[in-house]
């Protein structure tokens, strides 16, 4: 069978870390069955969606290289929902109720009292016709709750969390549609799965009480329900449920100058048993992924793991994947000699800024002039220039160790370290380098 994953965000503000995290691993749990990753914008809210959102969603998707194979949309669906929906009230599996939000408040509060579960009591399950008729002649509409079946206890194998069992009369009936006619999130997300033809659906564990309900929803319509798994959350460095990981989305990541590469071998991994490794293949983590290595516990996210993350990634990127990145000139072989030295890729046009020139360098002593005079003399433009340069200086100087490397790096590139001499010294050229050196020696 093949496999078909889903992520769904609400379109009411950008994505977050978190909602990366579970992107990643839907796309991640197709991609490895060379299955089918969809996009589902969940936009029933049409107050709080905004299309800038939706646009948003893509280009973070995008940008991550998690592109979805399809793209639903909930507000473009509403008469599938409307279809199951009155299959459900003609098998009495939804039911009219007018509690206001006050009211069902005070019943929480009243069962909570008196040391009992805050329930929905069902109430409304009472009503005659007589009462519904009432109700309307005063201009009342209901909102509609499903129907939750207690006499069966809901079990599901969790991928991640193991085997599940619920008591259905220890939940709500939940309300599935508002007296407006509007839509929750949870009746439209079971219809959509069933005829997107979704057999995996893996989301957070806040999730994990309406797959309770939700499954009673997929048999009451006559499907099969996917297969469910609930990653632990992503909590902050200290463990909690910071505000700013809520905010911290693909913009700010990117103004970092973090890489895609870097934050998926991160999410990939975090809060699993397999080691966070700067894996800037993307096939060797996805044929490694494995839901069993996730953990109960929540997962740690880190900025100081990820930019040392980033680090080892951009030192790994070849040419062809940041050319269009790097400033005009920049070619493969400069790209290979600078980036062992780049924290991000943007920093490369800084080195090559380096190479082309001008540069600045300090105030040298005398002694140093004659010693940078000597080093334009001994310049021999080989295949190793530096190598050559640095051990006839040493033979003809005695300097050796820092005091003959450091004066030499910061006349040729006006720097005190950087990248590696052998390979620097060879971009800025032999013109350069002797107009260096003639320049330093006559500071
Ligand atoms: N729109 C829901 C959310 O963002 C989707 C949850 C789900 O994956 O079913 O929480």
């Amino acid at each position: 069978m093949t496999i078909i994953t889903r992520f769904a965000p609400s379109p009411t503000g950008t994505l977050h870390v978190g909602n990366i995290r579970t992107a990643l691993h839907n796309w991640m749990l197709a991609q490895q069955a060379g299955g089918q990753f969809l996009l589902r914008i969940d936009d029933t809210d049409a107050a709080r969606s905004e299309e800038r959102f939706v646009d948003g969603i893509r280009a973070d998707l995008a940008w991550l290289g998690l592109e979805p194979m399809g793209e639903e949309r909930q507000s473009a669906r509403l008469a599938l929902y409307e279809a199951a929906f009155e299959r459900l009230q003609a098998s009495g599996r939804v039911y009219r109720a007018y509690e206001t939000a006050q009211e069902l408040d005070l019943k929480r509060k009243i069962a909570l009292g008196r040391g009992l579960p805050p329930i929905y009591d069902r109430a409304a399950l009472a009503l005659t016709d007589a009462d519904h008729a009432a109700q309307r002649a005063s201009g009342v509409a209901p909102h509609w709750r499903f129907k939750l079946d207690h006499a069966e206890p809901i079990r599901w194998d969790d991928s991640v969390r193991g085997a599940q069992l619920f008591d259905a009369a220890q939940l709500s009936d939940p309300v599935v549609r508002r007296a407006d006619g509007s839509w929750l999130y949870m009746l439209p997300s079971v219809i959509d799965d069933i005829d997107m033809g979704i057999t995996d659906v893996l989301r957070g564990e806040d999730h994990v009480s309406n797959t309770a309900a939700q499954l009673q929803m997929f048999t009451a319509l006559g499907a099969t329900p996917p297969r469910f798994a609930h990653e632990a959350l992503l909590v902050g460095r200290e463990g909690k449920l910071s505000k700013r990981l809520g905010s911290l989305g693909v913009e700010s990541f990117r103004e970092q100058g973090i890489e895609p590469e870097a934050l998926v071998a991160l999410l990939a991994r975090l809060g699993t048993s397999q080691p966070v490794e700067p894996i800037a293949d993307r096939a060797a983590l996805v044929s490694g992924f494995d839901l069993g290595t996730f953990g109960r516990a929540p997962a740690k996210f880190d900025d100081a793991e990820l930019l040392r993350l980033n680090s080892a990634i951009v030192h790994q990127l070849p040419f062809d994947h940041v050319a269009g990145r790097l400033p005009a000139g920049m070619d493969a072989a400069a790209w290979d000699a600078i980036c062992p030295n780049l924290d991000r890729v943007d920093d490369a046009a800084d080195w090559w800024s380096v190479v082309t020139g001008p540069i600045t360098t300090p105030d040298f002593d005398d002694e140093t002039r004659q010693f940078f005079a000597e080093a334009g003399r001994l310049l021999n433009w080989s295949s190793d220039p530096w190598g050559g340069l640095t051990s006839a200086l040493k033979e003809a100087t005695g300097r050796k160790g820092k005091t003959l490397f450091l004066p030499l790096r910061q006349a040729l590139t006006g720097r005190d370290s950087g990248p590696d001499m052998h390979a620097l010294l060879p971009l800025i050229g032999e013109i350069q380098a002797r107009a260096r050196l003639v320049a330093a020696a006559a500071d």
